[in-house]
């Protein structure tokens, strides 16, 4: 369309909005006319790299990392201005490291995941961000260590290490679109203050928890709506001391692990009571407002996460619904600082110090991979001729638990995104049973999913092959170089 005939379309299009004025004063309570405007064709400026990571949270901070690590040219896109994801917005501790060695005597402890995720919570402890793999003293038949990150230190450190590996970071920056080439994606087209800009990649990773990037290449997926949607809070001048003498006083402490507090040893970093009645009412009212009892800090008069939930009718990518909840759970976090206030003596001074910057979600678009991992791969322990790394932990504990202590694969194929020869996935977009899910979604096992995934397309990149050509022995031996656990 030239300028000429875009502005005789326009000048229409005002015209048909201006005859229709009664219509917009008829529009519903979303302001929608059924109009429309057809926006004009742009020239996009294109940037080159070996490999674009859509998403700098939980999996693609790692992915990005792992890929430029294997000397790919690297892009993270992330819309926001930090990074971390979930990690830094809705998990209480990172579940999990190890295998659920406590809850079966006899079982050798061991660390499953190791490599880039171990190395950022190594970094984390030395500059105080992190608790550390801690005991569970109780609880540990969900599991047998906790794993507590600062929220803040978390987003600063993954920042400097993807600086330090040379990744290029557009912050603040939007996937919008995907160019397809038949079975590839040529690049993404990205929205930020700097404009329309097409991200060109040989090999692409999806990251962003919601699908958006494999949805706009037009990869296959649904949307089970099968989770509550979340907020966290972090609340100021309420002592884990605090809480946990007042749980221990009515005989309700669920969960209890110690570890490293601003600067000292042997410190409350977790404590909770998910399924006990306080009989003062506290656990009625936490439940009205879809909050849950556990929390963990690595600070000292600080309570890191405590978590509104809410059902929504329908899926999270529904914004309209969405808008409405993001209200709805921020009045509900204000009443949970009120119920320390009220319930846990001592914390009468409590305020809110951190919330999250919107709704987290569990599970939003569920793109389909060439394998899909099921519940009985989880809980048997199965392992695949194509594991990328072991994951022994479960959320459903002690309800399900992972065979005998032990671990189960990640196979490469569970990555790989149907009908598309140039695109991974990695976090919680996978994994179709909710039940498999439970254990696939945990941030320790999106991060190693990034982990394989970022090697994987930097090689994919450097021997100009698609992701299912590869080969499976170049792979592994490049993640068991970076550190990757494989022991089943
Ligand atoms: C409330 C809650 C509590 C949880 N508790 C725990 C827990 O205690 N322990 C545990 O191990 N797991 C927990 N989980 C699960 C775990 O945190 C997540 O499943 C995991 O972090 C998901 O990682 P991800 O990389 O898939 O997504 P995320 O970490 O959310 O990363 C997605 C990233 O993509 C970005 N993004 C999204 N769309 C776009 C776009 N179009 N363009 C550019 N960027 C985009 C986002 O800003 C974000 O940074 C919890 C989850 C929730 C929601």
């Amino acid at each position: 369309m030239d300028r000429r005939e875009f502005s005789k379309r326009s000048l229409l299009l005002t015209a048909g909005i201006l005859t229709g004025s009664h219509k917009i004063g008829m529009a519903n309570e979303a302001g929608d006319t059924n109009n429309y405007y057809e926006e004009p064709t742009k020239k996009l400026p294109i940037r080159n790299f070996d490999v674009v990571v859509a998403g700098g949270g939980t999996a693609g901070v790692v992915a990005a990392i792992a890929a430029a690590r294997h000397g790919a040219k690297t892009a993270l896109i992330e819309v926001k201005g930090y990074t971390g994801g979930t990690v830094t917005e809705g998990g209480t501790a990172l579940h999990s490291f190890y295998n659920l060695w406590k809850a079966f005597p006899g079982v050798t402890k061991r660390q499953v995941i190791r490599g880039i995720p171990a190395e950022i919570i190594d970094r984390l402890v030395k500059v105080g961000g992190a608790t550390g793999h801690c005991e569970m003293e109780r609880g540990y038949d969900y599991d047998s260590v906790c794993t507590a990150i600062c929220t803040e230190s978390y987003k600063l450190t993954t920042m400097e290490m993807l600086d330090e590996a040379g990744v290029f970071m557009a912050m603040n920056t939007l996937v919008v679109g995907a160019v397809r080439d038949r079975a590839r994606i040529k690049g993404v087209i990205t929205e930020s203050r700097a404009g329309r800009e097409l991200f060109c990649a040989k090999c692409l990773i999806d990251c962003t928890a919601y699908g958006d990037l494999a949805a706009h290449a037009g990869a296959e997926y649904n949307e089970p709506n099968d989770y509550s949607v979340c907020n966290s809070v972090g609340i100021g001048n309420v002592g884990l001391d605090k809480y946990y003498e007042y749980l221990k006083s009515h005989n309700a402490v669920g969960q209890l692990a110690r570890g490293m507090r601003s600067g000292r040893p042997d410190q409350v970093i977790r404590v909770g009571s998910e399924s006990v009645n306080l009989p003062d009412g506290f656990t009625q009212e936490a439940r009205d407002i879809g909050m849950a009892m556990i929390t963990t800090s690595v600070h000292d008069n600080y309570m890191m996460f405590i978590k509104c939930n809410l059902k929504l009718p329908v899926s999270p990518t529904d914004r309209d619904t969405v808008s409405k909840a993001e209200l709805t759970i921020r009045k509900n976090m204000a009443k949970a600082v009120e119920l320390f206030k009220k319930y846990v003596p001592g914390c009468e001074n409590a305020f809110m110090a951190r919330t999250s910057p919107k709704l987290c979600i569990r599970r939003a678009r569920l793109i389909t991979c060439d394998y899909d991992i099921t519940h009985e791969d989880v809980i048997d322990g199965r392992h695949f001729n194509d594991d990328v790394f072991v994951y022994g932990f479960h959320d459903m504990a002690p309800r399900l638990q992972i065979k005998d202590g032990g671990t189960y694969g990640f196979p490469y194929r569970a990555l790989c995104v149907k009908g598309i020869d140039n695109l991974l996935a990695s976090g919680m977009l996978i994994t179709s049973d909710h039940r498999a899910h439970m254990s696939t979604r945990n941030t320790v096992c999106s991060m190693a999913q990034g982990q394989a995934s970022g090697t994987a397309a930097a090689l994919c990149s450097a021997k100009k092959c698609g992701t299912r050509d590869l080969r499976y022995s170049d792979l592994y031996e490049a993640l068991k170089k970076s550190g990757v656990y494989f022991d089943s």
